[in-house]
């Protein structure tokens, strides 16, 4: 299936690594512990989340002559899908009242415009009506490449002037859309890294006008509306640990309820999913596999542990 070819170039890396590491060396020895630990802490899967994988692998060892590749393998599986697996609520497009309105933060070039063009495909596809936001008012180019996911999705699009203020692009589309009987609202937003704190300041006033467009379209006090419903980071899987340390600046200022690791497909750092979801415990929803409209999948730890160990 796809999800397992968007991840052939993981399996290829460092699962293929490890799994060759067995092959033809029926004792363990010294130097086998050696190659896993240091396999393991150069597969772009953290810090952590290696020495995790590496205490279940050396707990097996030590407790055996012989190097038994099945049963390395059946303890790895285990000790990533556990990482893997983030207790979350299912995701909930259907607020009483509508709309479902979702924030897309992360750098420029993640993949944040590719990725609301695919999910509003799939919300499309199970019949809601969906409108983008085009709250990256510093490009005009993206505000255009949204444009271009619209049509190719046959949804609306709310788009402010170049140079508008983000925030106010947001509330106004929020607005029209809760106004307009939307069923998802699905924002966009600007990445570029000027300073930490200029980006973390806006996307803070951006989530205030998400509540405050909610408020007034429903003629209610702010304090009584939920929104946005989530907020996605959007991490470039190809980046390795680099992703893994965004992820972490993000956190410290701005809450996120989800991530989505993008180009997985493009890249053998796959394992950089491990390590985003054992630092910050927030769940993984969606990943990228691919350009097309239609790779994107819901994540699953289980097809995901499946996908990269086979
Ligand atoms: P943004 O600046 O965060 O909005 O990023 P874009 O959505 O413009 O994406 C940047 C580039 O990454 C584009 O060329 C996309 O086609 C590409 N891209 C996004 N997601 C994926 C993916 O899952 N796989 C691959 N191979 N490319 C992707």
């Amino acid at each position: 299936e796809r999800y397992v070819a968007g991840l052939a170039r993981t399996r290829g890396g460092f699962v293929a690594k490890l799994a060759r590491l067995f092959r033809g060396r029926p004792r363990v020895s010294a130097e086998l512990r050696d190659e896993v630990e240091s396999v393991l802490f150069t597969a772009d899967i953290g810090a952590k989340a290696a020495q995790k994988l590496l205490d279940q692998v050396t707990d097996l060892l030590d407790k055996s002559d012989v190097a038994d590749a099945d049963k390395v393998w059946a303890v790895i599986r285990t000790a990533a899908r556990q990482i893997l697996t983030v207790p979350a609520a299912p995701l909930d497009y259907s607020p009483n009242p509508p709309p479902y309105v979702l924030l897309m933060i992360g750098v420029n070039g993640v993949g944040k415009t590719t990725t609301l063009g695919k999910l509003a495909a799939f919300h499309k596809a199970a019949g809601r009506r969906v409108l983008l936001v085009a709250g990256d008012t510093f490009r005009a180019a993206a505000g255009e490449q949204l444009e271009i996911w619209a049509r190719r999705v046959g949804c609306e699009i709310h788009l402010g002037k170049e140079g508008a203020d983000p925030s106010s692009v947001i509330h106004d589309g929020i607005f029209r859309g809760a106004r307009e009987g939307f069923d998802v609202v699905l924002c966009d937003t600007a990445g570029r890294l000027h300073t930490k704190k200029e980006l973390m300041d806006e996307l803070q006033k951006i989530r205030r006008s998400c509540a405050k467009a909610l408020a007034r379209a429903r003629g209610v006090g702010e304090a009584e509306v939920r929104g946005p419903h989530d907020t996605f980071l959007v991490l470039d899987a190809t980046i390795g640990q680099n992703a893994l340390a965004q992820a972490v600046l993000f956190k410290e200022t701005m809450d996120f309820t989800g991530l989505v690791l993008t180009k997985l497909d493009g890249t053998a750092k796959g394992g950089v999913v491990l390590g985003v979801c054992d630092e910050l415990r927030v769940p993984v929803r969606f990943i990228g596999i691919g350009e097309k409209i239609d790779d994107l999948r819901p994540f699953d730890a289980d097809a995901f542990v499946e996908a990269m160990f086979g």
